[in-house]
């Protein structure tokens, strides 16, 4: 086995920048115990071999259906020490702040971009657990979608008001929080955020029935199969304490299959960076060599190049799925939960 330290990060909207703190299914944090999984929570085999240690939390691949999990699984109150407030990158009003912020919202008309392909073009009710700072809800407001996040930390839940200026709704707590409207939703979207939660299978069979009959939903994860996960390996910047479950296009399918959805279509997880929001993750989390040539690269390129995000294929994988026409059959074959 391999171990690594706190790896960088490139996730565009839970990046090193964002204020999403989605311990959405986990509950308050009062045990110092790590939490050991007997079975798959995917498939429910009791075979797991070693895949690298992160942080002193090791983490395997079930020899059935090859989810990847950490192992045990983190203490609630290691968890609430990761998601404190130097979660965030930048603070509001930097520059630093302004690209990320710019690198969000393009990567967040990627996604309704996809969403619209799939028939979902700025009408009706969209859902977004875990918001963050709201720069996915914005977007989507401005194409005419009727917007509510739901973010646990209640810092982001007035930074996505603020953002938000009055349109929508932000609610704090987890999921639970719209558990008192069953159907009402048209979309769902979860940007990085189910590979936080506790209890996949449980968290989606809610989203599920937040959603109307054949509501859709959109994911975005981290691969185990992109090429940054191939080639960094054990320096892969998605490995993390806090990243509880690794997916890959199959388990990641079986998963959604498995509370209920249909149709599931998958893309390859592009997000939009620019160089000085690279640059600026870097700073915060050194690599060796790799800050040093970004800012050789930041000194021959000109500002307005640096600023411009641009589509990069990084580590991650996005799903579009759908809940049955009829609620009836969305009872989920899960037994795992
Ligand atoms: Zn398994």
């Amino acid at each position: 086995m391999n171990s690594v330290t706190r790896g960088p990060n490139f996730c565009a909207t839970t990046p090193p920048a964002d204020l999403l703190l989605p311990t959405l299914s986990s509950p308050p944090a009062t045990s110092a115990q790590r939490i050991p999984l007997t079975a798959c929570p995917l498939c429910g085999a009791g075979a797991f071999r070693p895949v690298v240690v992160v942080e002193s939390h090791p983490v395997v691949r079930c020899q059935s259906c090859d989810l990847q999990f950490t192992q045990p699984q983190p203490s609630d109150s290691e968890l609430a020490a990761i998601y404190g407030p130097d979660y965030v990158l930048a603070a509001d009003g930097t520059p630093e702040h302004a690209v990320i912020t710019r690198a969000k919202r393009a990567t967040a008309d990627h996604y309704l971009d996809l969403l619209a392909a799939a028939g979902a073009a700025g009408r009706g009710r969209l859902l977004e657990i875990g918001c963050g700072a709201g720069n996915f809800l914005l977007q989507a407001s401005r194409r005419g979608f009727d917007v509510t996040g739901v973010e646990y930390s209640p810092f982001a839940c007035e930074r996505a008001r603020q953002t938000l200026g009055g349109t929508g709704r932000v609610m704090q707590g987890e999921i639970d929080v719209v558990a008192g409207e069953p159907g009402y939703y048209d979309v769902c979207v979860l940007c990085d955020v189910i590979e936080h939660v506790r209890r996949p299978a449980h968290f989606l069979g809610q989203v599920a029935a937040a959603l109307r009959p054949g509501g859709l939903l959109l994911v975005v994860t981290p691969s185990t199969s992109s090429w940054s996960a191939r080639i960094m390996r054990s320096r892969w910047m998605e490995l993390k304490p806090e990243h509880l479950f690794y997916f890959s296009p199959a388990t990641l399918t079986r998963q959604l299959s498995q509370a209920g959805f249909e149709g599931i279509k998958l893309h390859r997880g592009t997000k939009h960076l620019s160089l000085d929001y690279v640059a600026a993750h870097f700073e915060k989390y050194p690599v060796a060599g790799i800050r040093t040539a970004l800012r050789g690269a930041r000194a021959v390129t000109p500002a307005s190049w640096r600023e411009r995000p641009v589509p990069i294929v990084a580590s991650g994988i996005i799903a579009l799925a759908r809940t049955p026409t009829s609620h009836a059959s969305t009872a989920g074959s899960d037994k795992h939960r």
